[in-house]
């Protein structure tokens, strides 16, 4: 049966109840927007709950009602693939399908009773679409829509024919985006509203500095972005102070170590081989040249980090600063316990918490903040915004933070970027960033459940996160050769090292799954348990042809269900 989505102002309140129950009884899924008393709104609130259902194919049919139909109709009308019709006799009732193929109904409340509302739907419902010419107006329509839209699409045929080269991998970049299933754990999908902001022109100002005290003019605009930027994340983490303008995850964690230490302090962190991070003191990095590194590994049997390992080699080594934090650890972190170590030898304590920091804003992972004297964290994984970091801290260290930020390890900020920060800041408040932080940990248990199920060992036997961390060699492969042959199968993840791996770095034994970018899609529980068959049938067919194709067609139908860019890519990309 199909789905109407239906709506009114308080003019048309009375109506919509009448003709809402008129549909359920007949049968429709009825998904009402509003309004739900006679108290005063405005129409075109809830024109547009109902059109943008109909004009994103979320409904079949839309009905809209207020005291003359007329605004209504008119709002409807600006949506794209919307074709509301007002309907006042029975006539037009008819003529909404047979000529025009109405997706909205509208109908004035004031004028129209309750009986002859059923009379007018029950008219259009019986009524066919006649095609042929009626078809061709409604192409002119759509030819009329198409150019408006053109108008903003035409920027990016500027690009396209500049520089044909850059713009189709643009293009290639998003439809494989779109079109693959993306397990990769330190990824996402951000929001239109996110990547558009990093479409602006504060990448054109330079701003070194703080706000109010730049080494430039003209900072006013910038200034304020930054100043929402750092207010919305301290409200969203509960932090005291927080630098918003470091680049990436690592620039974070090279300016705490600039703020408090000297060249040769040592760091005690996770060791690479465990999960830990290369910015974390790995010889190959600059915090591993410049200081010194010590290392505690997690549990040899259980895989969990081991606190009074952590403690002995606290005691013993006497680091400066101690890291917790990492890029493949599965579980919840004790950082109060971390913070009681760090306390004993004297030590500061850095929380990196890059990977689950979304989580964390969410309330679905324990926060760091009351126990950790410097937390860092990226702002592209689970936080789901522009690719970017940010360090937070108690004030008694904020002089100490910026300065070490700009001028000690960058430059100009990049304003565009913490304009976009400031937006997902704002996203990650709202209640629905809530229930994705929850669904994304539910998903990733439910494949942590579903590989254990098939025989194959789940690092640490489960996850408290976004991540699943899992050895495939108990099924004769590598985990390179999966990362490799999932991607020929429309599925891209990464090959990871399980702790104590026998194998080498680059083809180790395990494969690192996340599930934000699909929970981002909407994904829950039951495509979770689909991917999982799906990876297994490839495994288990020792990569076969034939699984890889018929997987690839699954993983194709299984993106359509589940569009992200797909409207955005339509209108304006390709
Ligand atoms: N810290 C941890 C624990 C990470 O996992 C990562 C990235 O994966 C980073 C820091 C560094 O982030 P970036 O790649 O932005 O430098």
């Amino acid at each position: 049966m199909a789905k109407i989505v239906i709506g009114a102002d308080h003019a048309g309140f009375e109506l919509k109840e009448k003709i809402k129950i008129f549909l359920q009884e007949k049968g429709f899924e009825v998904e009402d927007k509003g309004t739900f008393s006679h108290d005063r709104v405005d129409y075109p609130d809830f024109a547009r709950l109902v059109s943008e259902d109909v004009s994103g194919g979320k409904a079949d049919l839309g009905i809209l009602v207020c005291g003359t139909g007329i605004g209504m109709s008119i709002v409807s009308n600006k949506f794209p693939k919307v074709r509301a019709a007002l309907v006042y006799n029975e006539y037009t009732a008819r003529m909404a399908k047979a000529h025009t193929n109405a997706n909205i109904l509208v109908f004035s409340g004031r004028v129209i009773s309750p009986e002859y509302a059923k009379i007018l739907l029950s008219t259009f419902f019986e009524t066919s679409f006649e095609g042929n010419r009626h078809q061709e107006r409604i192409e002119k329509i759509n030819d009329i829509e198409k150019e408006i839209l053109e108008s903003f699409a035409s920027y990016f045929r500027e690009l396209q024919r500049f520089d044909p080269e850059v713009f189709n991998a643009i293009v290639n970049e998003f439809e494989k985006q779109e079109n693959m299933i993306n397990l990769i754990a330190s990824e996402n999908l951000t929001s239109l509203k996110v990547l558009l902001t990093l479409f602006n022109p504060m990448n054109n100002k330079y701003a070194e500095g703080y706000p109010g005290k730049r080494y430039y003019g003209g900072c006013e605009f910038v200034d304020a972005v930054e100043e929402l930027a750092r207010e919305r994340v301290k409200k969203l983490f509960s932090a005291e102070y927080a630098n918003v303008q470091p680049h990436s995850g690592t620039q974070a964690n090279q300016a705490v170590y600039l703020a408090c230490l000297e060249p040769a302090d040592k760091i005690l962190s996770m060791d690479l081989a465990s999960g830990g991070h290369l910015s974390h003191g790995a010889r190959v990095n600059f915090s591993g040249k410049l200081y010194k590194p010590v290392f505690y590994t997690v549990d040899n049997k259980n895989h969990l980090i081991d606190m009074d390992m952590v403690r002995d080699i606290a005691k013993k080594e006497r680091p400066k600063i101690i890291v917790a934090g990492a890029s493949s650890y599965p579980r919840v972190i004790d950082f109060k316990a971390f913070s009681d170590i760090a306390k004993e030898v004297g030590a500061f304590f850095l929380a990196d918490i890059a990977h689950p920091a979304g989580l964390v804003a969410a309330g679905v992972y324990p926060s760091p903040v009351p126990y950790a004297d410097f937390v860092t964290f990226t702002t592209h994984k689970t936080l789901r915004g522009p690719r970017g970091a940010v360090v937070l801290s108690r004030t008694e260290f904020s002089k100490k933070i910026d300065s070490a930020v700009f001028p000690g390890s960058q430059g100009g900020p990049f304003m565009h970027v913490i304009a976009a920060k400031a937006v997902c800041f704002k996203e990650a408040m709202q209640p629905e960033f809530k229930n994705y932080a929850e669904q994304v940990v539910r998903n990733a248990r439910v494949l942590a459940e579903e590989f254990a199920k098939r025989g194959y060992k789940v690092i640490t036997g489960g996850t408290d996160s976004h991540i699943v961390l899992i050895d495939v060699s108990p099924k004769g492969v590598s985990g390179g050769d999966v990362e490799r042959e999932l991607y020929r199968a429309g599925i891209v993840l990464n090959k990871n090292v399980i702790p104590f791996d026998p194998r080498p770095p680059m083809n180790p034994s395990g494969i690192r799954i996340g599930t934000p970018s699909v929970t981002t899609r909407g994904m829950k529980e039951e495509e979770m348990r689909i991917i999982a068959s799906l990876i297994d049938d490839v495994i288990s067919s020792r990569f076969s042809e034939e699984v890889v194709l018929r997987v690839r067609n699954s993983v194709a139908e299984l993106c359509r269900k589940f569009p992200f860019y797909s409207d955005f890519i339509q209108k304006f990309v390709s």
